[in-house]
């Protein structure tokens, strides 16, 4: 079998290293990729928004499977285009991709089937959300509709900042279209969970727990940035809420993409505030997330290509999903700047040090091979996982990994899983 991973993040190179180790698999490419996804398949240059090239790509090199990492081709509609020329993916089609896509829109699935999630407004009007800004109770989160690769989210401790907020979003375009509507929301109390199910129309099936952590700094200080570490399973998970997510959030979802005519296939997470009420929806992402495939994936036991095939051909019910009982910590290493303007080109070395280690995994984002080294050549650079039996034998074993990788100016948390193993 041939098969195409589209991405070329840590996510990406999680996922291609995972099916690699699928006995059916013959061949894989990855567009564009990175200098990790090159160990394992042929990088093609194709960037992952390229729809047209991507489709002549896969019918001239005879590909039997895509499989979509980021979000941005699903929003653009790779699932239906690829379905019209009869070639098999893997992911939702652009109108299920909007549960991530249009936060107005995931917001009115949630009210018609009470899901919990923060209460809301949503405004496409920018002089009637300064006006509703007057009576809230602070601080409030005020989110562009569209996707923002992360940064549409704003939480305003105040009205000045939320006007501010609003100004910039829906009269300067600072998101361009995606802040053209807005919702604002009640800021929620707890801590974040995040879920991940293969939803194939009828079923799901839920793969472990895991967390992440979006600030650039420990001890959650600084500026979002899209993920710099991740654990599994989420110290702040239990069966009783497991329970409860699916009773009041898995099942009324899946009951009202039916009534709405949506077939979600495709991995669906959503990501949760823990309350002392519950698991509420802060988000729905409709894509492996990343950092958290880096860090759930290693602890995959089951073959992953019969999940992903099962998810497109509707009989999940046939499977069940077996999990290695360690646990994962995941460390982010990002290049100077990132969050913000970043160098690139840099020389890593203590690749093939840490490659040698037992249960441990390099995932390459944003690197390549120049002159037969490998530079960074992105905000995010590398993840390594470490399983361990507990979280932190996990997380001692992921930094004992992190200390033997340098390039010039490589900045990551200390921090990461450390909650876990204090709370
Ligand atoms: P989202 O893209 O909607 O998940 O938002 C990104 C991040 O903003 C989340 O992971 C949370 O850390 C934070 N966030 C979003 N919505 C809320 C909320 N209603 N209350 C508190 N924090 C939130």
């Amino acid at each position: 079998m041939k098969i195409l991973v589209i991405g070329s993040g840590g996510r990406e190179h999680a996922l291609a290293w995972k099916l690699n180790q699928s006995p059916a698999i013959d061949r894989m490419f990855c567009a564009p990729g990175n200098a990790g996804t090159a160990q394992l398949a042929d990088n093609v240059e194709i960037t992952a928004t390229d729809l047209p090239a991507l489709v002549r790509f896969v019918k001239q090199n005879k590909i039997d499977l895509t499989v979509v990492g980021p979000d941005d081709p699903l929003a653009l509609g790779i699932v239906d285009l690829f379905a019209s020329e009869k070639l098999r993916i893997f992911g939702p089609t652009k109108s299920a991709a909007r549960l991530e896509s249009s936060k107005i829109f995931a917001k009115e699935l949630m009210r018609a089937e009470t899901i919990p999630t923060a209460e809301a407004d949503t405004f496409s009007d920018s002089n009637e959300a300064l006006h509703h800004c007057e009576h809230l109770k602070f601080p409030v989160v005020i989110k562009a509709d569209g996707l923002a690769l992360g940064k549409g989210v704003i939480v305003a401790p105040d009205v000045a900042t939320a006007k501010s907020t609003i100004e910039a979003m829906m009269k300067e375009g600072r998101f361009g279209d995606a802040g053209r509507r807005i919702v604002i929301e009640q800021f929620l109390h707890g801590s974040e969970c995040s879920l991940h199910a293969l939803v194939d129309g009828e079923h799901y099936r839920l793969l472990e727990s895991a967390r992440d952590h979006k600030r650039i700094f420990d001890r959650d200080q600084g500026p979002n940035t899209g993920g710099m570490g991740a654990f599994s399973p989420a110290n702040n998970w239990n069966a009783q809420l497991q329970s409860q997510f699916e009773e009041k959030i898995m099942q009324p979802l899946l009951r009202r993409l039916r009534k709405e005519k949506i077939a979600f296939r495709g991995l669906l997470y959503p990501g949760l505030m823990v309350t002392s009420d519950g698991p509420r929806v802060l988000e729905f992402n409709c894509r492996f997330g990343d950092p958290e495939t880096q860090a759930l994936l290693p602890r995959l036991q089951s073959d992953l290509l019969p999940l992903l095939e099962a998810t497109i051909d509707s009989n999940l019910d046939q499977h069940t999903i077996k999990w290695d009982e360690r646990a994962a910590v995941t460390v982010v290493l990002a290049s100077a700047g990132y969050p913000g303007k970043y160098e690139t080109g840099q020389p890593i070395s203590g690749l093939e040090d840490v490659g040698k280690l037992e249960s441990v995994e390099v995932f390459h984002a944003g690197t390549r091979r120049a002159n037969g080294e490998i530079i960074t050549a992105g905000g995010r650079v590398l993840a390594l996982t470490a399983l361990g039996a507990t979280i932190e034998t996990a997380r001692i074993r992921a930094y004992e990994a992190v200390s033997r990788i340098h390039f010039e100016g490589c900045h990551y948390r200390r921090d990461i899983a450390l909650n876990a193993v204090a709370e």
